[in-house]
């Protein structure tokens, strides 16, 4: 039985007022709770929330923290936006008020089985993939969390029968109390989000807060090939690997070009290798893992090897966009840190041209040198972190700086020959010229869908001379 919580009388602040925010407060007043609502933006920039949120009786507080506000509550809920040591929650932690995530609130209402997804990277793909092998295998499923639907909005249709399948932020884990999936899926640890997190020591630490409260008969499915979690690993649940490197004792691994899932010395075939539609030996992992999670929640290995067949990979995740005179481009707007844009460029032989850049994260740009130098003919760099990626590339490779996107596909399309790859690729967030990583891509599909285009009259006119 999961810890409920009865809102009727409660005072609750939420905390931030982007989708989750709005759904967690009429959510809260819906069931009986007292709810103030704040966000630092003005009200001009909340209009419509304003109007929702008062037609249901919230108090608004736009426009900056009332401090006052946040220590006359019986709970806070913090949207994943907001940083869990702002001082005016740190306030009311040392007055004993709860503050939680969004997340938290939700399980506590969700009825039936949860399967909790997490990682630095892989996390919209694998979720995406496992809630589409449950829907192959007939099994009720709803999907949610970071990647789109708050938890909260699935409470209502959630029944004893479904499976939720959840995206999980680490910001998200943070300020979790009780949170405990029945199923939870940690993919792999590398450095992100250092802009806000202190360390990668309390980055880890709040991923692997995921398994905290899980009791010997909850699941962890871990990556058996990441060190950084295999030391890290949680002493109760029971854990399942996964490799693409080794067999694991209990788990999923590779052989002979199948996906096998061992358990108490026996093992269930699952999907074959050269099926998976996926381009990139770290969408294997993904596969690996998301086939676990499949066969443990109950999917059969024929839905399973069905389901990975039929996936077709997440928009702006390694995606194919059009090939103009016999140069490919891929849209991968989503390697928005270093370890996802190496990934990237390791599922293209070369030769690549590689789009780079955005606002910087943190982390060093490194790691990308000696891949780059290997497979690349260059790399064009956009955005305000142009200047320290060229720093951190040295002389691996020509590198251009185009200042903007639109520059920098023009350049990509004059430099390349036909049998190349262009990939954007950036390795940092979007936030200095685009909206979020979504808008990046689709600009980026714009541009490329406008170089057809040219093409397209350009070669008509030929025609028509010829
Ligand atoms: P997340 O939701 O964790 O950001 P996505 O599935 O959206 O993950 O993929 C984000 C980026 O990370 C993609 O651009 C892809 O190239 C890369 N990626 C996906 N899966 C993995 C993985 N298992 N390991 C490393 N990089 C990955």
């Amino acid at each position: 039985m999961r810890p409920g919580i009865d809102l009727a009388g409660k005072r609750v602040l939420v905390v931030g007022l982007a989708r989750t925010g709005l759904v967690t407060s009429l959510f809260c007043a819906g069931y009986g709770a007292t709810v103030t609502a704040t966000d630092e933006r003005p009200e001009s920039e909340l209009a419509e929330t304003a109007s929702k949120l008062r037609a249901a009786g919230v108090k608004f507080e736009p426009g900056g923290h009332v401090s006052k506000s946040f220590l006359n509550q019986d709970l806070i809920v913090v949207s994943p936006g907001v940083p869990a040591k702002l001082p005016a929650l740190e306030a009311a932690r040392a007055h004993g008020i709860p503050v939680w995530s969004e997340i938290e609130l939700a399980w506590r209402f969700l009825r039936g089985k949860l399967i909790a997804i997490t990682g630095s990277n892989g996390k919209t793909t694998t979720t995406s993939l496992v809630a589409h092998i449950l829907k192959t295998a007939a099994i009720p499923v709803m999907v949610g969390g970071n990647i789109g639907t708050p938890l909260l909005a699935l409470v209502e249709n959630s029944m004893d029968t479904t499976v939720t399948v959840a995206e999980i932020s680490s910001f998200q884990l943070e300020t979790i109390e009780k949170f405990r999936p029945e199923i939870g899926v940690l993919l792999n640890l590398t450095p992100d989000h250092l802009d806000r997190h202190i360390s990668f020591e309390e980055y880890a630490a709040a991923k692997m807060r995921m398994f905290e409260n899980q009791i010997e008969r909850d699941i962890a499915i871990l990556n058996a090939d990441d060190p950084e979690i295999t030391r890290r690993m949680p002493s109760k649940p029971h854990i399942f690997w996964f490799s693409r490197q080794k067999r694991v004792a209990a788990g999923a691994f590779l052989r002979d070009g199948q996906i096998f899932f061992r358990n108490e010395g026996s093992e269930v075939a699952l999907a074959r290798r050269d099926e998976i539609t996926l381009r990139g030996e770290h969408n294997v992992e993904n596969v690996l893992a998301a086939c676990s999670a499949a066969f443990l929640a109950g999917a059969d290995p024929g839905a399973i090897a069905n389901g990975v067949k039929s996936f077709k990979g997440v928009e702006h995740r390694l995606e194919f966009v059009a090939e103009i005179a016999g140069v490919q481009f891929y849209n991968d707007s989503k390697a928005t840190n270093v370890d996802a844009a190496v990934k990237a460029i390791e599922a293209f032989p070369g030769p690549l041209i590689v789009i780079l850049g955005g606002k910087d994260k943190g982390s060093p740009y490194t790691p990308l040198r000696e891949l780059l130098r290997d497979r690349a003919r260059m790399a064009i760099l956009v955005g305000a972190a142009a200047e320290k990626i060229a720093e951190d590339l040295g002389d691996s490779l020509p590198v251009t700086n185009a200042g903007t996107l639109d520059r920098a596909v023009q350049i990509a399309a004059e430099r390349a020959q036909s049998g190349d790859t262009v990939l954007l690729a950036p390795a940092c967030a979007s936030f200095d010229q685009f909206e979020n990583y979504e808008h990046r891509g689709r600009s980026f599909k714009e541009l490329v869908a406008g170089l057809e285009d040219h093409n397209k009259s350009a070669a008509g006119a030929s025609a028509q001379k010829g």
